[in-house]
């Protein structure tokens, strides 16, 4: 496993935070907490000097570790303030949990395949990232009462539907980010301004193409 650096990595992770900037992010905590963290340690070393490109990569399992502009917007709209108990769905590389562990978050983080759950929690204690993760179906959230009910919810992986167990666990006042849809995701927040679903005020922020949110019963 590569942990190195360089002067180069910090350049390029420097330009991919302008970019960021340049196309509209402008959540000061987001662009920090994204220019701290070394987003190649998240992916193979073979890609290395691709890290910071604007792109997806394969991280396994079919899997793929996001677009930065992409965990820069939900990170965004997902307005995280010091303390806070997040929740995400879909932990993949680690990279989005690691962004807001950064940012001063409490992070829960769920994913249901065993192979990158194992290879993720090993590299984010090694890093001394200290997210709870749990191998599980984000479909339904974390039901203990210890965990939850929580301030936001990020689910980075496309959902067909928005899950109702996971609305129910997030705090009146919460905020949930997810990308909804079959083929193409449009990006939601919805702002849980009440119990009752006719109190829950949804906002769209564009298209997004995202791996999808797999049923739990499909486990492997
Ligand atoms: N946040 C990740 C994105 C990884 S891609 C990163 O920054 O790398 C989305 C992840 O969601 C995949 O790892 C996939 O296995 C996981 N996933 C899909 N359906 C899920 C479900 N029902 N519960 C938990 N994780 C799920």
């Amino acid at each position: 496993m590569n942990r190195i650096d360089t002067y180069k990595h910090k350049g390029q992770r420097q330009q991919m935070v302008d970019d960021l900037r340049r196309r509209g992010i402008n959540d000061e905590r987001v662009l920090k907490a994204m220019n701290e963290v070394p987003r190649h340690w998240f992916m193979d070393s073979a890609l290395d000097s691709s890290a910071y490109l604007d792109k997806a990569f394969p991280i396994g399992c079919e899997q793929t570790i996001s677009h930065p502009s992409t965990v820069a917007m939900q990170s965004q709209l997902l307005d995280v303030a010091p303390d806070m108990k997040v929740l995400e769905i879909g932990t993949g590389s680690g990279y989005q949990t690691a962004v807001l562990c950064r940012m001063g978050a409490k992070v829960f983080t769920i994913e249901r395949q065993k192979g990158l759950f194992d290879k993720t929690r090993k590299l984010l204690k090694e890093l001394r990232i200290t997210a709870r993760c749990f191998l599980g179906d984000g479909y339904q959230g974390l039901t203990e009462a210890d965990y939850g009910p929580f301030d936001r919810i990020i689910v980075t992986c496309g959902a067909p539907e928005i899950p109702s167990a996971l609305m129910a666990q997030l705090k009146v006042g919460g905020i949930m980010v997810i990308p909804l849809g079959d083929e193409q995701h449009e990006m939601l927040r919805i702002s849980k301004n009440g119990k009752k679903e006719e109190d829950w005020q949804v906002e769209k922020f564009g298209t997004y193409s995202f791996v999808p949110m797999l049923d739990g019963r499909q486990m492997h």
